[in-house]
């Protein structure tokens, strides 16, 4: 077997991207930009940006803390049932998608949606169907944490069935049974994070309890693991990567109540590439960090060329910007991989 020295990855995009605001999207956006041509960006600040006033503000704050002109951010709003189809007319260029979260699910959600009924989200989703806008969703019910995800899945099916022409991307699929059902549907697609390839619940709490692994959905078992590993590895098309890179204050998750979320951005493209050249499957990573997200959402990221080699690269302690301080996935560790500066 040939021993790969480096690898190029082109226009990597993360479709799933938690960027925060103020100081800590000062420290957090360039750990993206500088790597990544573009990434759609998750609408859940306090409070959610559902106008486009605050979008578009969100936007400039984003395009000023990345400072990057080989990136482009791609928004998103936060669901509302009672958008009118002429708002959304006139958001549509402005948007590449609109995330739908269950009430209280995850970070944020707090004014998310509180009722799942296909009547009640019927008139949005229409809308959303007529003018072509994609349908992001945090797949999980208020159920017992390990099957959150495979509860909401008949909620999934009735949306795929309801409105044949909407794109709905089954956000940071976790289990085996998602795979299933993104396999029924023509209209379902998924991201995958690079913590729900890499760990199992063993990882949060099989040893010494690692809050920075916390997330949800909450990471599952080695099978599921499996099974999403080999969706990766073969870059099924209807599959793309999106982080959920979702920084958090460290005394946030070092506490009583720590914050759900994983911060990955800095070391998503090392781990991807240590894994993809583990399974000897590195031709299939640029279509899992790029071509099929650029076919499934059409977009065309600008060119950027982003050279791995398989050099050790220590993943820092934490990240630092005035009183913001970020702890990543696997801190300390070594990773087989690294970006060439
Ligand atoms: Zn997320």
């Amino acid at each position: 077997m040939k021993d790969t020295k480096s690898f190029i990855i082109n226009s990597p995009l993360d479709m799933h991207l938690h960027l925060r605001d103020v100081d800590m999207l000062k420290l957090v956006g360039p750990l993206t930009s500088n790597t990544f041509s573009g990434a759609l960006i998750m609408p859940n600040l306090l409070p959610p940006i559902t106008t486009k006033e605050a979008l578009t503000a969100y936007k400039k704050r984003i395009q000023e803390a990345c400072d990057d002109e080989k990136f482009k951010p791609h928004m998103t709003i936060f669901f509302q049932v009672d958008y009118s189809y002429e708002f959304l007319k006139e958001i549509k260029d402005e948007i590449i998608a609109v995330k739908l979260y269950p009430f209280g699910v995850t970070t944020n959600s707090e004014t998310g949606v509180s009722s799942m009924d296909v009547e009640v989200l019927r008139p949005t989703l229409e809308s959303m169907s007529k003018l072509g806008i994609p349908l992001c969703v945090h797949g999980e019910t208020k159920g017992f944490v390990m099957d959150r995800e495979k509860e909401f899945l008949p909620i999934y099916e009735s949306l795929a069935i309801n409105f044949p022409n909407l794109k709905i991307i089954m956000e940071h699929i976790s289990s085996k049974e998602s795979i299933e059902l993104l396999e029924k549907y023509d209209n379902l697609y998924a991201t995958i994070t690079v913590h729900h390839m890499m760990l199992t619940l063993d990882d949060i709490a099989g040893g010494m309890l690692n809050p920075h692994a916390f997330c949800k959905p909450i990471v599952k078992r080695p099978d599921d693991r499996q099974a999403l590993r080999e969706l990766a590895l073969n870059a099924h098309p209807k599959v793309m990567f999106g982080s959920d890179s979702a920084p958090h204050q460290k005394n946030t998750k070092e506490c009583h109540h720590g914050a759900a979320g994983v911060f990955t951005s800095p070391i998503a493209l090392q781990v991807l590439t240590q894994l993809f050249d583990e399974y000897g499957k590195l031709e299939n990573l640029n279509a899992f960090v790029s071509l099929n997200a650029q076919k499934i959402y059409d977009i065309k990221p600008y060119e950027k060329e982003i050279k791995l080699i398989k050099e050790y690269f220590e993943v820092p302690k934490s990240y630092t910007y005035k009183n913001e301080e970020v702890v990543p996935l696997f801190a300390e560790d070594t990773l087989a991989w690294s970006i060439e500066k």
